[in-house]
């Protein structure tokens, strides 16, 4: 074949926002605003054009900025990477996964992942020859089965994806959870992606737990977060990893000549924008309201659910209104409705037969007002 990934098709995020396109139906598929960034950083990107951050940045980004990632791990975690060497900013939290992949994993090299997992991982681990072996994390609650981990480390095992607050089901890791995690891999080779890309959404009182607060975890681990899904500007593409210096080194092999450095001018803007910390402390309590708005005006339907604890991503259960397969529902709802969702089953390919739906609640009031009026009378 001549593909390197002769089984994957088009990405369900532009399949699903093309066709909400088409049908103009109201997008709570592909996890995006519809209200834009803050003026404020809009202008601190312009200001740092304006006044000449237009030409490469350091490899592993605009220093500044790397000061400012560190302060914030410092204040939120109480644990620090050096700046200088421990800290990459990259083009989206994606590029952040497909390089850290790239850089560790050779042929026939295992990857646990969990399932309902992301839809980059997979074929990421693939292209570089590697194995995904999939852990079910089952619904309505999505827990990790750590019996069922320990049972597929093996002498192969080269990394463990974690992804927590967990997108698609919306379920938070504990710190029970992350104990197990770095029990099991401790005195290990295996390295630890743990994808925080929703960190700053954590809803009900909850904390989240990054990989960074477990010296021995931190000490195997690649943390990666993102800035397009904290300051509302997906189209930015820019995010961020930590490791310890041994493991950046190896990153940095690869992300020199994968994009060698991102977007300036971003950087220097966001490095700015960063010296407030509520740009960043007040964003569970902005989605958790949202997400109670809308959770309130769906009560009355037909589609069952948990409150999602953290993520821009509720879930809900279809099962008591069709037997369809959620693909082709999700696609008639965005037809037939206009309303569209992501099914659970793409990141999912192992359990075929589940009849829930993710909708992303990152939206103006207004909007959600408007979904919750379709969805209600469903
Ligand atoms: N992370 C976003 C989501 O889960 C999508 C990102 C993308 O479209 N590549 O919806």
């Amino acid at each position: 074949h001549i593909s390197k990934l002769p089984n994957v098709e088009t990405t369900i995020f532009s399949i699903m926002s093309g066709l909400a396109k088409q049908h103009n139906a109201i997008n709570l598929s592909q996890g995006f605003p519809d209200f834009g960034s803050d003026q404020k950083l809009n202008d601190l990107v312009s200001k740092a054009m304006n006044e000449g951050y237009n030409q490469y940045a350091p490899m592993a980004g605009n220093l500044e900025l790397r000061d400012a990632i560190s302060k914030k791990i410092e204040l939120l975690y109480n644990t620090s990477y050096h700046p200088e060497n421990e800290i990459t900013v990259t083009a989206g939290a994606t590029q952040a996964i497909f390089t850290i992949i790239n850089a560790f994993v050779k042929p026939n090299d295992e990857v646990i992942i969990f399932k309902p997992a992301y839809d980059s991982y997979q074929p990421a681990i693939e292209l570089n020859g590697g194995k995904a072996i999939a852990v079910q994390l089952k619904a309505p609650d999505f827990k990790v089965d750590w019996n069922d981990v320990k049972q597929k480390i093996n002498n192969r095992t080269k990394m463990i994806i974690i992804n927590t607050p967990h997108n698609p089901s919306g379920t938070v890791f504990s710190k029970e959870d992350m104990l197990q995690l770095e029990s099991l891999t401790k005195n290990t080779n295996i390295i630890v992606l743990s994808d925080e890309v929703y960190e700053h959404m954590v809803y009900d009182g909850g904390t989240h737990q990054s990989a960074c607060l477990f010296p021995d975890l931190k000490s195997r681990s690649f943390v990666v977060a993102s800035f397009c899904k904290t300051f509302h500007n997906t189209g930015w593409r820019i995010g961020y990893c930590c490791a310890p210096k041994e493991l950046m080194e190896l990153f940095m092999q690869v992300h020199q000549f994968n994009v060698f450095c991102i977007h300036h001018p971003t950087q220097k803007g966001i490095a700015d924008y960063m010296q407030e910390p509520k740009h960043y402390l007040e964003l569970s309590e902005f989605y958790q309201r949202k997400r109670d708005l809308f959770l309130s005006l769906i009560k009355g339907s037909r589609f069952k659910f948990k409150p999602s604890k953290g993520t821009y991503f509720q879930v809900l259960d279809y099962s008591d209104i069709t037997n369809e397969y959620d693909v082709d529902y999700a696609k008639r709802l965005t037809k037939e409705s206009g309303i569209a969702s992501i099914p659970l089953s793409v990141f999912n390919t192992n359990n075929l037969d589940n009849k829930v739906l993710r909708f992303c609640f990152a939206k103006k009031d207004d909007t959600l007002k408007k979904a919750a009026e379709i969805l209600t009378h469903i």
